[in-house]
């Protein structure tokens, strides 16, 4: 029934857009309950480099029973863990230690941008 349904938004062209925005809002709905939920989590700890808010602690990520042995057997870094998200923006580490690396190694303040 599923694939069905899929195959049926597929031929009329409106799978991929409503995906993007089923994507978009669930990411939108994400950001506002952790803000509100971690919003006494407020203070020192950890520092998002993206918006410049401060926490206790950022929200945890961990992998879904289907995959978690696949993780943990092949001893995958993968970014699940402790203090993962900012509350606030949304940002994960991996994209908050990209920034950071970029900012401290690379003279690229000015300059464009080409991303793949
Ligand atoms: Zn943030």
């Amino acid at each position: 029934m599923q694939a069905q349904f899929k195959t049926f938004l597929q031929e009329l062209r409106l799978y991929h857009p409503l995906q993007s925005s089923y994507r978009s809002a669930l990411s939108f709905l994400s950001i506002r309950y952790h803000r509100f939920r971690y919003a006494r989590y407020k203070g020192e700890g950890f520092v998002c480099n993206f918006c410049g808010v401060a926490y206790q602690k950022f929200v945890p990520e961990y992998p879904s029973p289907e995959i978690r042995p696949a993780i943990d057997g092949h001893h995958v870094i993968a970014g699940y863990g402790e203090n993962v998200y900012c509350p606030r923006c949304g940002s994960r580490n991996r994209e908050r230690l990209l920034k950071a690396v970029i900012e401290s190694r690379l003279p690229i303040r000015g300059k464009k941008i080409l991303h793949f």
